[in-house]
This record gives C-alpha cells, structure tokens and sequence, in this order.
C-alpha cells in the first residue's frame, strides 16, 4: 500500500512515468528507496541516502540478489493491476546483477511492459548487456557512469540498448553528449538522460536544453531539488504537469547565488555500499 501511495502522489504532483523501486523482504535498507512517508516535494528527507548520508564513513547495507529477483515481478504486476496498461514504469537494477540474473529479471518482467530496465549490470563491462538482450524484449537503458562517446560506441553500434542514460555532467560537457545521442540516433535509440538532484539545477538545464535541440529525445529523468538548493542557484527553467520549460533567461538559465552558497560549507558525504548475506562486498 505504501508503494502505491507513492506512487499516486508521484502522479498527482505532474509525473507522467514512474520509476518503481521498492523494499524487498528480508533486507532492511536499500540505496534509491524513498523513505517511508516521505514528502516527494522535498528533496532533504525524500531518500533516506538523497543526498547521501552526511558522516565520517560510508553506511552499510544489506543485499541478496536471489530475494529481489524472487520479489519485484510480484512487485511490477501488482502496480500494473492497480495502475493499468497505460502508466509508463521504470525500474533501475543499480548494476547489482550478473548479466544471467539480469536477463532472467527482463524475462520475468516482460508481462508488465516496462518503458526500460535500468542499469541492470556492472556498466564497465558492456559485453554483458549481449547476454542480457539475447534474453528479453525488456528495453534497456545505461550510461550514467559513462564517461566518453567510446564507452557508448558498441553498445549503441550493436544495438544493445535503448536509451542513453548519459549525464552531461559526466560525459564532459553538453557537446560530446550530443554527439553520442546523434550516433544513437542512426540506430534508434532515444535519450534518456541522467537526471537526479546530484547533478545540480545546472545539469538538469543543460540536459533539458540539449532534450529540446535532438530528433530522439525519448524521456527526461527528473527530480526536485529542495529548498535550499534552489536559493543557491536561481532557475529561469520550471517543471509542470510533467514537462520541463527554459524559461526566458539567456544561456542554461542558471546563475550561481554565490553568497547563499556561502551558508552552506561543505559536509562530508558517501553513497552506501552494501554486503551480502556472507558478508561479501557488493555493487551498491
Ligand atoms: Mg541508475
């Protein structure tokens, strides 16, 4: 029930897709869940590690791939039969698998007809995604933490994904982003760029106006910022009923506030990193 609640107020502030992460039985924390009764508006308390928890160490989590695998179609055909046919879904699988747990997981959830599958392998090694697309029409999508065109080049050459989850911020600037998805266009494959608070208000602008100025533009992720963020950097772009708008300001339309930054010195932060039921170091 809490899933769908979140899922509803998703809705209900303008979200026209959603991406499904949920809590899986037996594991207490995992990276990338909302917090329980979390305000989706705010951006401070949204996930538990959104940003990553301020602190001297890293915090440990828990993680055992054959109790997700078991978990999510459950999962997905649940919010299908409360949602419809119609509510595109998403689902992000973190690099947490192996390229055989990952096909079997496109399998399982071909019924429920997801908009793409996420991250499903260690992006570093892109021969996986051949194993995982010989397997399942689930659509694919990866790149966040890729870093150049030559990362993209055979995946998107052999036709191993759908979308391009390349972030602006990561790939060296709005130009060599661009390059990429005009070689992904040849092979019909969309954009889907890499949109979390992490990349600030102004890479979310940069890959909002580099949406608007390709042919294949597939689908924005997005995420709010809270409050204080939004005081540091003055925003001309606004986000409503589901869509994105430059604004009017010239350039990325954003400026730096650099005085309200100055009340906020810097704090010490980490993702997680999680351990298996062994104890074994895992992909967070
Ligand atoms: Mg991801």
């Amino acid at each position: 029930p809490e899933l769908f609640d979140s899922i509803r107020a998703h809705q209900e502030q303008g979200y026209r897709a959603i991406r499904v992460q949920t809590g899986v039985p037996t594991l207490k924390a995992i990276y990338g869940i909302a917090a329980q009764g979390a305000d989706v508006g705010d951006a401070t308390v949204r996930y538990d590690h959104e940003p990553a928890r301020r602190g001297a160490k890293p915090v440990e989590e828990d993680w055992d791939t054959r109790a997700y695998l078991n978990h999510l179609p459950g999962v997905f055909e649940a919010v299908r039969n409360e949602f419809g046919p119609d509510l595109p879904l998403l689902h992000d699988g973190h690099h947490r698998m192996t390229p055989i747990q990952a096909a079997r997981l496109g399998k399982d959830l071909e019924p429920y007809d997801l908009f793409w599958l996420e991250d499903c392998t260690p992006a570093e090694n892109q021969e996986a995604l051949r194993l995982v697309r010989q397997h399942t029409t689930t659509p694919l999508a990866i790149g966040e933490i890729f870093n150049t065109v030559w990362d993209f080049k055979d995946i998107i050459r052999d036709q191993l994904i759908d979308y391009v989850r390349g972030a602006v911020t990561h790939m060296g600037g709005i130009s060599p982003l661009k390059k990429t998805l005009d070689y992904a266009a040849m092979y019909q494959i969309k954009s889907g760029m890499h949109g979390p608070t992490d990349i600030s208000p102004v890479g979310m602008a940069a890959a909002m106006h580099l949406g608007l100025s390709i042919h294949n533009f597939g689908i924005q992720e997005y995420m709010k910022h809270g409050a204080r963020t939004d005081q540091v950097f003055e925003q001309s772009f606004t986000w409503t009923d589901g869509y994105l708008h430059p604004g009017d300001k010239p350039g990325l339309g954003v400026e730096l506030n650099v005085d309200e930054a100055g009340k906020y010195p810097y704090e010490q932060a980490y993702l997680p990193y999680n351990r298996l039921l062994d104890g074994t170091v895992h992909d967070w």
